[in-house]
């Protein structure tokens, strides 16, 4: 694939990430909040620029490996399907999946320990939702590209997933007062999304859906409240606020 589908992936994230900030700016849900707010030197550079790249090239030597013992590696699965099709099928695959993934990370401990740098962030924002740890970027990222490249379907396919990913995870973080309507039914965004980040009692494990609302629709795990606000985000306990301390925090014994 020509490096020119990158240059227009790159494009698009950044002309989204300036879109939600000017939105965030004009159309504020939270009003006040600051553009570098604390932990932004974390979120910025060590998750999203460092991180990623690290994490980037850690994924693509996994799935290189895989490639080379791979059962399927001389069969393409994707022949004579059409790339846009492509795009649908994995679009939705991943989504169910990292719905039910998010669900058990929320409910089993030692996977919790991997999501709670995700709802760490005391201010929901466009960049809060690159704070996640490396172990769960790893796991879903090759859990969720693994099968785009060993099953054969077209590159196109895995940059399509890695910009819609990159513009969506900002937009449903974002700080934006969006009233999307009967639209969030279906699409989620940041009127369902803040909720699974805010502290109140009635909203604890609801709303893990990243793209599709439907998931939490249909499996009972909706709170959209009309005309209501979350007062607090973030986790009650103490827990570490750098990069370095989260990244370990993982680890540490607990009883
Ligand atoms: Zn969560
Ligand atoms: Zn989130």
């Amino acid at each position: 694939m020509s490096g020119s589908y990158q240059f227009i992936s790159f494009c698009i994230i950044v002309l989204g990430a300036l879109l939600i900030i000017y939105g965030e700016r004009k159309f504020p849900y939270v009003k006040g909040q600051k553009l570098f707010r604390k932990g932004f030197f974390e979120d910025f550079v060590s998750y999203t620029v460092i991180q990623s790249y690290i994490a980037g090239l850690i994924i693509a030597s996994i799935i290189n490996s895989l490639q080379k013992y791979s059962i399927f590696r001389d069969v393409s699965f994707f022949t004579n399907t059409a790339i846009w099709i492509q795009c649908i099928l994995f679009f939705l695959i991943h989504d169910f999946y990292i719905y039910w993934f998010h669900r058990l990370q929320h409910k089993l401990p030692i996977l919790w320990r991997i999501h709670e740098a995700h709802h760490s962030s005391h201010e929901v924002d466009w960049l809060s939702g690159s704070r996640s740890h490396i172990i769960e970027i790893l796991v879903n990222q090759t859990v969720e590209f693994a099968p785009i490249i060993l099953l054969g379907a077209a590159p196109e396919v895995a940059l399509f997933k890695g910009t819609i990913d990159a513009v969506w995870g900002m937009y449903i973080h974002s700080n934006i007062d969006v009233k999307s309507g009967k639209l969030q039914y279906v699409f989620n965004g940041p009127e369902m999304h803040r909720w699974h980040h805010a502290n109140e009692e009635e909203a604890i494990d609801k709303n893990f859906s990243t793209k599709l609302a439907i998931w939490d629709w249909i499996f009972g795990t909706a709170y959209f409240p009309p005309n209501k606000q979350p007062i607090k985000y973030g986790l009650t306990k103490n827990y570490p606020q750098t990069f370095i301390g989260q990244l370990f925090h993982v680890f540490r014994y607990r009883q």
